[in-house]
C-alpha cells in the first residue's frame, strides 16, 4: 500500500478498494517503524491525521470527491500548524504551538488531505544538507551515510523512502528542488507569489516560496492544485486564475523549444551528471524537443548576491525571536539586554547566527550600498538574462546540483563549500521564476536530478514536460533499498 502515488491512491479511495483511515494506519506504523533510521519527522500527529482520515472517508461515502481527499501528506515543520509544535528546526520554536493555520495548511485540510505530521528542517531553512536542524540530521534513504538534502530534507526523504506519497516543502534558494535531486524525487518551487506564505515562517520574504515534493509530475501537480491560488492575507500572493494543473499533464512536446545554458557545463559539475543529462536531453528529443544553446551570462555572480540578499531578509525577519514574544527564553535574565543576548544566543544554532551577523553587517549602515543593493542589481541582471532567453526558448534545462549527495559531516567544517552547491538553483529564486528538478539517473547509487525552468506562471509547462519524460523513462519508479 505504501508504494502508490498520490493518484492512485485518489483512485483507489474512489473504487473503495481501501479506506483513509486504513491507509492512514499503514502509514503511520510504518513511519514508527522505519523513521528512526532517517529522522525525518520532528512531530507526527497521529490524533489528528485518524481523525481527518475518518472525516475524508465520510465525505466520499456522502458522495464527495476529489484528489486529494483522503490523502496522505505531511508539512514541513515551518508552515503553522494551528495547536501543533511548528519549530522550524530550531530549538527557539521548540515550545511554539502555531495559533492559527498557514493558508497552504487550511487549503489542504479543506480538499481533504490528512496530515500524518511535520517534517525535519535545517533550522529556518537555512541549508542544504539538513544538518542544521536542532533535531539532528536526516538521512539519505538512498545511503544513510548521505545527507537526503536541504532545507527540506525531512520531507525528501520521508517521501523517497515511501513512508508517505507527497509533502509539502519550500523553496528560497533550491530546498525544494536539490533535496527532490538528492532523493530521486520530483520537486516543484512556483513562481513567487503563487502560492501563499501566510503562516510560512519566514526565511527570507522575496525569495521563499512552498511547492510540493512528490514522486512523479503527476503529484506534483495533484498537491501544487490544492496549494497555490490567491490570499488576501499575503501581499506579496498574486490574483491570477489557478489553471488545472493535472488537465495540462498530456500537451504534445512536438516543437517545444528547450534552452540549454552553455555557462552550467562548466568545471565545478560531475562529468558523470554531465552525461545524465546528454541522457535525458536526447530522450525529451525523441518526444519532439527541439534544444537549443542559450547563454545566462551573470549566472556566475548569483551566488554572491544571493549570500548576501538571503541573509539580509534573514536578519530582519529573525528579528523577531527576541525571547518575549515567542519561543525559547533564558533563565533568569539579568535585564532586558541580557534577555536578548542570551535567548537569541541559546535559540539559535551556529549557522543562523552566521547569517544573522551577515546579513545584519550587509544592512548597515556604510555598507548597505556596497552589499545589499549591489545585490539587488545583480538580481534584476540575473533576471534580464532568463526574460532574454525564454523571448528564444520554452523551458531551460540543466542539471539541478553540480554534486550528487554528499556524506553526512562533509561539509559542516566550509559553509562556503555548501554555498556553492546552490549555482543552478539560487537563479530562478532570484528571478521568481518557477523550477523544477526530476529523476534523470543515478552516480555511485545516489539519485541526480536534471532542472527544468519556464516563464512566470508556466508551472503547467514544467509539469507536462516532467510527465512526458517520466512516461518514457523509469527512474522515479526506483525504490531505496530497505524502503
Ligand atoms: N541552501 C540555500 C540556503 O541555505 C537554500 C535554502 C532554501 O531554499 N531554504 O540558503
Amino acid at each position: 500500500m505504501h508504494q502508490m502515488t498520490l493518484a492512485e491512491i485518489a483512485r483507489g479511495l474512489a473504487d473503495k478498494k481501501f479506506s483513509s483511515e486504513e491507509l492512514t494506519k499503514v502509514l503511520l506504523a510504518r513511519i514508527t517503524q522505519l523513521d528512526p533510521q532517517l529522522n525525518s519527522f520532528i512531530s507526527l500527529t497521529e490524533e489528528l491525521a485518524l481523525e481527518q482520515a475518518k472525516a475524508a472517508d465520510a465525505r466520499r461515502a456522502n458522495g464527495e470527491s476529489g484528489a486529494l481527499l483522503g490523502a496522505p501528506i505531511a508539512h514541513k515543520d515551518l508552515f503553522c500548524t494551528q495547536g501543533i509544535r511548528t519549530s522550524c528546526g530550531s530549538k527557539m520554536l521548540d515550545n511554539f504551538k502555531a495559533p492559527y493555520d498557514a493558508t497552504v495548511v487550511a487549503k489542504l485540510a479543506a480538499a481533504g488531505a490528512v496530515t500524518l505530521g511535520k517534517t525535519n528542517m535545517d533550522e529556518f531553512a537555512m541549508g542544504s544538507a539538513n544538518e542544521s536542524s536542532w533535531y539532528g540530521a536526516v538521512k539519505n534513504p538512498w545511503n544513510l551515510e548521505h545527507v537526503p538534502g536541504g532545507s527540506s530534507g525531512g520531507s525528501a526523504a520521508a517521501v523517497a523512502a515511501r513512508l508517505l506519497p507527497a509533502a509539502t516543502a519550500t523553496d528560497t534558494g533550491g530546498s525544494i528542488r536539490q533535496p527532490a535531486a538528492f532523493t530521486n524525487l520530483t520537486g516543484l518551487k512556483p513562481t513567487y507569489g503563487r502560492v501563499s506564505r501566510w503562516g510560512m515562517i519566514a526565511y527570507a520574504s522575496s525569495l521563499d516560496q512552498g511547492g510540493p515534493l512528490a514522486r512523479t509530475a503527476e503529484d506534483c501537480a495533484i498537491l501544487l492544485q490544492g496549494m497555490a491560488g490567491f490570499d488576501q492575507n499575503d501581499s506579496t500572493s498574486i490574483d491570477e486564475p489557478v489553471p488545472d494543473y493535472s488537465a495540462s499533464l498530456n500537451t504534445s512536446m512536438q516543437g517545444l523549444r528547450i534552452g540549454v545554458p552553455k555557462e552550467y557545463f562548466s568545471a565545478g559539475l560531475d562529468p558523470r551528471i554531465a552525461e545524465l543529462i546528454q541522457n535525458s536531453i536526447k530522450e525529451l528529443q525523441k518526444l519532439g524537443a527541439v534544444i537549443k544553446e542559450i547563454s545566462l551570462p551573470n549566472m556566475q555572480h548569483a551566488i554572491p548576491a544571493y549570500y548576501v540578499i538571503a541573509p539580509a531578509e534573514a536578519s530582519s525577519n529573525l528579528s523577531r525571536f527576541d525571547g518575549v514574544r515567542f519561543g525559547h527564553r533564558c533563565e533568569n535574565p539579568e535585564n532586558l539586554i541580557d534577555l536578548y543576548k542570551r535567548s537569541r544566543g541559546e535559540g539559535f544554532g551556529p549557522e543562523v547566527q552566521r547569517r544573522i551577523m551577515v546579513g545584519a553587517y550587509a544592512l548597515s549602515a556604510g555598507y548597505y550600498d556596497a552589499y545589499y543593493l549591489k545585490a539587488q542589481k545583480i538580481r534584476r541582471l540575473v533576471k534580464n538574462d532568463f526574460m532574454a532567453a525564454f523571448n528564444e526558448v520554452d523551458i531551460i534545462l540543466g542539471p539541478t546540483t553540480p554534486n550528487p549527495a554528499w556524506k553526512l559531516g562533509a561539509k559542516n567544517s566550509d559553509p562556503v563549500a555548501a554555498y556553492l552547491e546552490d549555482v543552478y538553483t539560487i537563479t530562478a529564486n532570484l528571478a521568481g521564476l518557477p523550477g523544477l528538478s526530476m529523476p534523470a539517473g543515478f552516480v555511485d547509487g545516489l539519485p541526480v536530478g536534471v532542472q527544468l525552468l519556464a516563464p512566470y506562471f508556466q508551472e503547467g509547462r514544467l509539469l507536462n514536460v516532467a510527465h512526458q519524460y517520466q512516461l518514457n523513462t523509469d527512474w522515479h519508479t526506483r525504490t531505496p533499498t530497505g524502503f
